[in-house]
């Protein structure tokens, strides 16, 4: 599944986040997931064309599309040698598609911070030494078994020679994600070493007022964590906001001067960072997002409704977000020219309403 896992040094906020994030979940209505696991929260992704969409067909409901994170608990220095969860945890990890590390700003002095002081890169770089000394013990076991199966030609020498280059970077104290791609190694058979370090990362930075004022530090610990996308937010203050309902949430945020929800600008930089994006349906029952990968082509989005519709795929008529609104209904859009006919080697954009044509 398509989930981030969330990870940080202990009393960081991560329980007060992820306890936001479940709770975000279960308020999100008419969820059409069975299960509920005490260590995933699965929060919609806001999407203000899904209101504007359900009010020209008068949608009985909206489905936006959803974002999955699971909490990883039990990093710790030592992590990588056994120590808390250890190997649990680094097996929890692998699973995700991309780990979101959650740093202490916040200054409080009733919080004991683990390590003695409230340092947001020394926590970086404490949690990045134990991802990448897992890395190194992986590819330790890794390297003599390619050697040999190159020699014995079972192996390609790329694989091998990317795993040499991964574990340059790696006893320098880079993760792969930060410079795998400047030391120009081949993106393919680095993803196939399967390294935690390789994976996209996402920062958020748990910060009290004085720093979510502070643009300063902000633009610092961004730098810092280039090319990860950074978000600054109040953990205490977002699990007080989703216990609010919509339009006093919208009124705190407002008095507070932020312009959206930590949680909401989280889903968002979440999914992209999946490198995700969606495509919308609508009609008098449902107004929905679709969750495809970027480049998806017109059949394979469809099969994302149902196999049958990618299988038995015909064609899609496709009328842009923009170009819907504008003329105010789809029988308007096909007659302004604006509905496309796209046949199965059309490549989806973000904000196309589709409608399938398929023989079943
Ligand atoms: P975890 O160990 O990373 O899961 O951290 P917790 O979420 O349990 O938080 C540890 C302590 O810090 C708790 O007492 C929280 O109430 C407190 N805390 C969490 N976020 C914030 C914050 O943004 N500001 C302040 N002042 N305290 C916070």
């Amino acid at each position: 599944a398509l989930t981030i896992g969330i990870v940080g040094l202990p009393n960081v906020g991560k329980s007060t986040l992820f306890n936001a994030l479940t709770r975000a979940q279960v308020l999100a209505a008419n969820y059409p997931f069975a299960t509920i696991e005490p260590n995933v929260g699965i929060v919609p992704l806001p999407d203000p064309r899904l209101e504007v969409l359900a009010g020209i067909f008068g949608s009985q409901r909206i489905l936006p599309a959803t974002v999955s994170f699971v909490d990883i608990a039990g990093i710790v220095r030592g992590a990588s040698e056994g120590e808390g969860l250890g190997n649990k945890f680094l097996a929890n990890i692998r699973e995700a598609e991309a780990i979101c590390q959650v740093t202490r700003v916040f200054a409080d002095p009733d919080v004991i911070h683990v390590e003695g002081k409230v340092s947001p890169k020394d926590d970086i770089e404490t949690i990045n030494t134990e991802l990448i000394l897992a890395d190194l013990q992986t590819l330790e076991k890794a390297i003599p078994r390619l050697e040999k199966e190159v020699r014995g030609k079972k192996a390609e020498q790329g694989l091998l020679d990317a795993a040499i280059g991964a574990r340059t970077l790696l006893e320098a104290g880079t993760t792969l994600f930060q410079g795998a791609a400047a030391a120009g190694l081949d993106p393919e058979q680095v993803a196939a070493l399967q390294l935690m370090t390789a994976k996209p990362f996402i920062y958020v930075f748990n910060t009290d007022d004085a720093g979510l004022a502070d643009a300063a530090t902000q633009a610092d610990l961004r730098a810092f964590v280039a090319p990860a996308d950074a978000i600054f937010l109040d953990a205490k203050f977002e699990s007080e906001l989703v216990e609010l309902e919509p339009d006093e949430a919208a009124e705190m945020l407002s008095e507070t001067g932020i312009e959206e929800a930590g949680l909401d600008q989280l889903a968002r930089v979440g999914f992209h960072t999946l490198g995700l994006q969606t495509y919308l349906t609508a009609g008098p029952k449902e107004t929905r997002a679709w969750t495809i990968h970027r480049g998806w082509t017109a059949p394979q989005a469809a099969g994302v409704i149902h196999t049958d519709f990618q299988r038995g795929f015909i064609k899609a008529e496709v009328i842009g977000f923009d170009d819907l609104v504008e003329t105010g209904s789809i029988a308007a859009a096909r007659a302004a020219g604006k509905a496309r006919v796209e046949g199965k080697d059309y490549v989806m954009a973000d904000g196309d309403v589709v409608e399938f044509r398929f023989n079943v």
